[in-house]
């Protein structure tokens, strides 16, 4: 029987079995009208959730069998969706996710995050299909330069290197010297540029600022800003370490610089699962997008979490779900199209920054 005609078939069949109940229960406790209705919408309310998690099962069931028929690996961002991220083969930061899309050997990659990332992933495995689930989840930082911008801002500083946040389109990492991701952004100019090399730093200001206040270069910033982590305001810091003052504060290189001031330490997402698997405290306030703390009460279920503001939510990475998931892969829709030479320069840049993240 087709999955959802057996689903709706599950969905009356919940249903009459819940009236029959109720018919018991009504009778059996001589409840009077309201209290029958109030029964009524409990159990009702079971059904649909029975019915819910049994579609959600025969959904996962389902990614799986394709996954294995495409020969397809599901690559998923550390602030994905709970179900999404528990689908996923693999699920980590932006250089981890790079070099996992670097380094498969399947044919497919489904790539659950936002559309510079699937990018990323098809300039590292371009003879491989790059599929994201919903076209439209984009990165708003990512599009707050193009690359006229960058040209005219390369134009007035001729002798300046250029670096990229791995956060920017194909366009704008082929025309960059060196890409980074917030992870290794400090250690990569500290590598690759001499001190008296001047930097152009896009698109992200706060965390070009923050690389800026850990190495000597000159570092020339643009405008750009995610619009999520500049929802953690220093007051929020202030409330939760007075609420919980035995906890340590981890924050992302993304957030306003007084922000990473009053925190512990600024870290990116795969940095903050390393360092609260080795860490000895017990109680951490995260500075970041709400679904890291999905991965990090799962990885240390005897330590415990506070998310910094209930603002901190990525709505563009929301827009992958388990039912995008699984018609990509069905229909084999959403594939990354790139032209040979951009995947060639753009490829340089971030090939010579896995080559400094080694
Ligand atoms: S959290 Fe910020 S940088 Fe990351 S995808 Fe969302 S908008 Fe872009």
């Amino acid at each position: 029987m087709d999955q959802a005609i057996f689903t709706r078939y599950l969905s009356g069949k919940a249903r009459i079995f819940w009236q029959l109940i109720i018919c018991e229960e009504v009778t059996k406790s001589n409840a009077t009208f309201l209290n029958a209705c109030e029964i009524l919408n409990r159990l009702s309310l079971y059904a649909d959730i029975g019915v819910m998690a049994y579609e959600q099962l025969s959904i996962i069931d389902h990614i799986k069998e394709l996954r294995e028929k495409r020969n397809a690996v599901i690559l998923a961002h550390n602030y994905q969706r709970p179900e999404v991220q528990d689908i996923a083969d693999y699920t980590g930061d932006s250089l981890g996710l790079s070099k996992m899309a670097a380094a498969t050997s399947a044919d497919v990659i489904v790539f659950c995050g936002v559309h510079f990332m699937a990018e990323t992933a098809k300039i590292l495995s371009p003879e491989k299909k790059v599929l994201l689930p919903d076209m439209k989840a984009g990165c708003p930082m990512a599009n707050m330069i193009k690359p006229s911008q960058l040209q005219a801002l390369q134009d007035g500083n001729p002798h300046a290197k250029t670096v990229c946040y791995v956060n920017s389109s194909a366009e704008i990492k082929a025309m960059s010297d060196l890409c980074c991701t917030s992870s290794n952004a400090v250690h990569i100019i500290r590598q690759a540029f001499d001190e008296d090399d001047k930097i152009i730093f896009v698109p992200d200001k706060h965390l070009g600022n923050y690389v800026s206040s850990q190495v000597k270069h000159e570092i020339i910033l643009w405008p750009g800003y995610c619009p999520t982590h500049i929802k953690i305001l220093p007051e929020h810091i202030h409330d939760m370490k007075e609420a919980f003052p035995n906890a340590e504060v981890l924050v992302h290189p993304e957030c306003y610089f007084r922000v990473i001031e009053l925190a512990d330490k600024a870290l990116s997402t795969g940095q903050m699962l390393e360092y609260v698997a080795q860490s000895d405290g017990m109680a951490f306030i995260i500075g970041t997008e709400r679904e890291l703390l999905y991965r990090l009460r799962k990885d240390n279920p005897g330590k415990t979490f506070y998310h910094v503001t209930e603002y901190a939510v990525c709505p563009n990475m929301k827009k992958i779900t388990l039912e995008k998931v699984l018609a990509s892969l069905k229909h084999m829709t959403g594939e990354i199209m790139l032209s040979d030479e951009v995947i060639h320069r753009a490829g340089r840049s971030i090939r010579e920054m896995l080559k400094y993240s080694q």
